[in-house]
């Protein structure tokens, strides 16, 4: 983790995620699969958040918003399962000489995947700044432990899950904590695919209490979810999945 003392002000602004791996999409123009990717840009590297489950469809949909592994700086993973870190080997195979954020307790077998394609492995399970601006939450949960992405802009955070396993309430509450700022967006896995409605409606509303602006669930948040979502934060609700574009600096 680097602290490097930047100023106020230095926070990326116009920060641009695209959802390039998920089992929804929002275009026929785009390939879904089970996982989750997107590729953020606008801060000081572009970021690969999550690798998606298959690392040939993860390429062919990154060719369609016109991107391939070589402008990727950073890769970040959530978590361990394959629907997330099944790409990586097929990303580092096109650009090897990437930055890899991973929690120590992720198998030696994905690490080994970095190792011998000339990646660097970034190992760390606290909460911190990784680049100037973006912030890991570090590892949450404990039976599948999960680490989220913050990007601190001025317009407020914009939060990234892969699965949300540790629960997506404990996520938001836990970036309030490290950066006690708005939430302008959560985009990624909501992971309420097993709750019932109720359930589910609870967890918009605390969201929307807990101050977070504009919600976009994809993967693994469940139809149930998006109905409840789209209903509760109304146009304040972006319909997301492979395919969809995010520019967050067009977000009020
Ligand atoms: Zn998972
Ligand atoms: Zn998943």
């Amino acid at each position: 983790m680097v602290n490097s003392g930047r100023y106020q002000g230095d926070n990326p602004e116009n920060v641009t995620i695209s959802i390039v791996f998920d089992n929804n999409r929002i275009s026929d123009l785009f390939e879904s699969a089970w996982g989750f990717s997107c590729f953020i840009e606008g801060a000081a590297k572009n970021i690969l958040f999550d690798t998606g489950g298959d690392g040939e469809l993860l390429l062919r949909n990154l060719k369609k918003l016109d991107k391939s592994p070589s402008d990727i700086g950073l890769i970040v993973l959530s978590h361990k399962h394959s629907d997330h870190v099944g790409g990586l080997g097929k990303i580092l195979e096109e650009n090897g000489y990437l930055d890899v954020c991973m929690l120590p307790s992720f198998p030696d077998s994905i690490k080994e995947v970095v190792r011998s394609l000339g990646g660097r492995l970034i190992e760390t399970g606290d909460s911190g700044e990784i680049i100037e601006g973006v912030y890991t939450t570090g590892k949450m949960g404990s039976y599948i432990e999960e680490q989220s992405l913050i990007i601190d802009t001025d317009k407020g955070l914009i939060l990234i899950t892969g699965c949300a396993h540790p629960g997506i309430e404990k996520i938001a509450e836990r970036a309030k904590q490290i950066l006690p700022k708005e939430i302008l967006l959560i985009a990624g896995g909501f992971h309420l695919r097993d709750k019932s409605e109720n359930e589910i409606r609870a967890v918009s509303e605390s969201l929307k209490n807990t101050g977070v602006m504009y919600a976009a669930p994809s993967h693994c948040s469940g139809a149930k979810a998006f109905e409840i979502f789209r209903e509760a934060y109304g146009d304040h609700y972006i319909n997301s999945g492979a395919g969809k574009v995010i520019p967050c600096a067009g977000l009020k």
